[in-house]
Parts: C-alpha cells; sequence; structure tokens
C-alpha cells in the first residue's frame, strides 16, 4: 500500500502542472510560492545589497527563474548548493499570423517546439496559453500571462477508412499539413481579428493595447493518480515540472545552511538550451558573479566558492516499457516507484562522473531512499539534458539525475507517485549540513 503522504506530495505536484500550461507560468508560480515563503524580488536591472540570511528570487525574461538563499558562511568557504531544472516542454507555437481558411474551417498555422510524440496531440481538447504584451497609454510594455481554459482547438484525426493501414504501418504526420489544429467553422471570409479579440476578453482589455503575443497549446484533460493503489502520476509535462516542483518544495522546506543554497529553472532545454534563460546562457554565471561582489568578495573568491559547489541536474529519466523491452539495457531497466535514477553516458550526454554519481548515492542512503542508474544500449543515442551544458560553463562537479517515467514527450506522461516524494527527501537531504 502506498502512504498517503506519498499520494497528497503528488496531488500538490498534479496541481502546480495544471497551473503551469506554459514555461512562463511556470516560472511564475514558483515566483509567487517563493515570494509566499518570504523570499525578496530582485531585479537584474538593480544594485544588489545582499546580507547574511538573505533569501532572493530572479526572474529573467517570463520563463526562467533563480533563488538563493544565502549560507550562513562566507561563500568561500561554504560554496554554492545547487539544484537545476526546466521550465519548457515540448509542444505546438502559434505562428505570428495564424489565422488560416481551409475546407470551410478556421485553423491556426503551428509551429513544432522541441520534440513531442505528435501523435499524442490529436483527438483531445486543446486550450490555448502564453503571453501577451500589452502596452499602456504611455507606450510601457508590459507582460501578461493567458490561458484560455476552454476546449478551443482540436487537431482531428484522419478516419480509418480513409487511412486503412495505419494501424499497421503506424501514423505518418506531415509536420506542415496534418498538424494545424480546427479553431471554428468559416463562411468564405476570416474575421481577421478574431483571435486578437479573444485574447482581448481574456485579458478584460481593449484589443488596440495588445501589441504581441507567444501562445502555444496545451491539453484540459486535468492529471491524475492512477493504477491499482494511485501508485501512477498521470499528466502532461511531467518532463519537466515535476523536477522544478521537488525542487521547489525542498528548497523552501530547507533551513538555511553553511553554504548558499539555489534552485534555478532555465527554459528551452527542449530545443537545446541555447537562449537568453536556457541552460546555455549567462543566467547562472552572471547571479553566482553578482552574488559574490554584492558580499563584497574579491573577484577570486567566485572561482574559490565554485571550487566548492556542486550541482544537481533534475530532468525526467526513461522507465522500462513492459511491451518494449528489448529498447533498454538488460542490467539498466528502471522502474517506476523505485526511487531516484542517477543517468550515466559515456559520450557525456549526462554530467554524471564517479564522484558526482557517488555524493548523490550518499544522499539517497541518508534519506533512506532507494536508487537506480540508468544507461542507454550501446545502439541507441538517448537524449540529453541540461547537465553537461552547466558542468561545462561553470567547472563543478554535476550529477544528472531525474525520476523514471513512461511516455516521455507524449501530451500524457507517466510516472511514479512514491517517486515524487522520495526526490523531495532527496533534495532535502542534499541541503542539510
Ligand atoms: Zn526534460
Amino acid at each position: 500500500m502506498i502512504e498517503e503522504i506519498y499520494k497528497q506530495s503528488a496531488r500538490e505536484l498534479l496541481k502546480f502542472i495544471g497551473q503551469s500550461p506554459t514555461a512562463a507560468h511556470a516560472a511564475s508560480q514558483v515566483e509567487t510560492r517563493l515570494m509566499q515563503a518570504g523570499f525578496r524580488k530582485c531585479s537584474e536591472q538593480d544594485t544588489w545589497l545582499i546580507k547574511a540570511g538573505d533569501r532572493l528570487v530572479i526572474k529573467r525574461q517570463e520563463s526562467g527563474i533563480v533563488a538563493i538563499k544565502m549560507g550562513k558562511k562566507p561563500l568561500v568557504e561554504g560554496g554554492f548548493k545547487i539544484i537545476g531544472a526546466h521550465t519548457d516542454s515540448p509542444g505546438f507555437r502559434l505562428k505570428p499570423h495564424a489565422l488560416m481558411l481551409k475546407g470551410g474551417y478556421l485553423q491556426l498555422g503551428v509551429e513544432i517546439y522541441g520534440g513531442p510524440l505528435l501523435a499524442t496531440w490529436l483527438d483531445r481538447d486543446l486550450g490555448l496559453a502564453g503571453q501577451v504584451v500589452v502596452k499602456d497609454g504611455q507606450n510601457n510594455l508590459e507582460t501578461m500571462l493567458v490561458r484560455l481554459e476552454k476546449p478551443v482547438l482540436r487537431i482531428s484525426m484522419l478516419p480509418i477508412h480513409l487511412n486503412r493501414e495505419v494501424n499497421d504501418q503506424g501514423l505518418i504526420l506531415n509536420k506542415q499539413e496534418h498538424l494545424a489544429p480546427i479553431l471554428g467553422s468559416a463562411g468564405e471570409t476570416i474575421d481577421k481579428n478574431c483571435l486578437e479579440n479573444l485574447l482581448a476578453r481574456e485579458l478584460n482589455l481593449p484589443v488596440d493595447r495588445l501589441v504581441d503575443w507567444e501562445l502555444g497549446l496545451f491539453d484540459l484533460q486535468p492529471g491524475t493518480l492512477a493504477g491499482l493503489d494511485d501508485e501512477f502520476i498521470i499528466s502532461a509535462r511531467i518532463d519537466n515540472l515535476a523536477m522544478c516542483q521537488a525542487a521547489m518544495n525542498a528548497f523552501v522546506n530547507s533551513e538555511a545552511g553553511a553554504a548558499t543554497q539555489i534552485i534555478i529553472f532555465y527554459d528551452n532545454e527542449e530545443i537545446g538550451s541555447t537562449s537568453a534563460n536556457g541552460a546555455g546562457s549567462s543566467f547562472l554565471r552572471d547571479v553566482l558573479t553578482r552574488l559574490v561582489s554584492a558580499a563584497r568578495q574579491k573577484p577570486e573568491d567566485l572561482f574559490r566558492a565554485l571550487a566548492r559547489s556542486f550541482f544537481i541536474s533534475a530532468d525526467g529519466a526513461h522507465a522500462v516499457h513492459p511491451n518494449y523491452i528489448d529498447k533498454y539495457e538488460k542490467e539498466h531497466h528502471c522502474r517506476l516507484n523505485q526511487g531516484p535514477v542517477i543517468k550515466i553516458n559515456a559520450l557525456k550526454k549526462y554530467a554524471t562522473t564517479a564522484g558526482s554519481g557517488a555524493a548523490f548515492i550518499l544522499l539517497c542512503q541518508k534519506a533512506g531512499v532507494p536508487f537506480q542508474k540508468f544507461v542507454n544500449r550501446t545502439d541507441m543515442a538517448g537524449g540529453s539534458t541540461i547537465g553537461p551544458t552547466v558542468a561545462a560553463g561553470l567547472g563543478i562537479p554535476t550529477v544528472d539525475v531525474g525520476n523514471a517515467m513512461l511516455s516521455m514527450h507524449s501530451i500524457r506522461e507517466m510516472s511514479g507517485t512514491t517517486d515524487h516524494l522520495y526526490m523531495i527527501k532527496v533534495f532535502e537531504e542534499f541541503f542539510k549540513d
């Protein structure tokens, strides 16, 4: 039987994911939670004045966020303990001039973001969410988050009668031709402003205040616990909001320690991390450099502090799939509800080393949590994550970990209920000293 405390933790995760249809919404949720916990909002535009015991949160653009709990020891003695994850998930983004008229339907042109399992987005009730930039009377720009919580969109499948081979030969989708969602039925003309009007109504603003937007599709079906004893979490965006939420919880629950504790959630991991607030950006290095100077330390002290630091890169891991068991390396079958997965790759697609892996194993043992190790089949390339990018950029020991999941990059992914609290416990152990 799974104890209620594990199910409760998983339900909190589902709530967080439900309120975070886009990366920007996720970062906003994290910011709100930290502010409620007493963290002070700090801007990259301002001079930072920092004292011992300070607790800060800094957002870069709308979708990247870092939070800092200054350690009890000076930075050169305590170093940084950092957990990183990513706020973005694969999906669909609207094209700038998205409206199209075809076959009597109003449709939207979309681009694909990252590597979603495309077929899972078909025949689902899809909402629209993202950022809308609005201007005021003085032409000041402000970014607002929007979320249309009703099924305005649908990408319909072709009936089997017109695609008889689909079950044997697989569903082939042309990204340009077959994925435009239907927004409505239409006559011979398009109301060119219907999307703007929809957004303006939702934001309760006159339509002429809307300047630009970045919108994506999301699934309206809420996540749920499932299985015989609620042992599974089924939801959109488990990759990687589960690790954001776990790290945030552990961080908020932890007392300040000798080391300075940091959580950082990057955007754009799914498209290679090259952006102003992706893992390949200057975000973390800038913040750490400024912490050292704000604490009135010498420039060299940054390097001394980094030399005492550790980074946990937390992202989804692959659980073995019973129907495709040969796709997985035999001695490394990771299972749901069997604890955090340490990810290892000889080509350093994962940053784990013997030393960083050992440090994480000790954390699991101290927390009383089991752990597993994942490696790809030698003839399969597998994925990557933020770990190697951060390790290369900062030069600090880094471990790549995550919870096992099925259906990674599906519109509805699946992970283990007990694993979620397990990971929170290990993160809490990391922040203890
Ligand atoms: Zn991921």
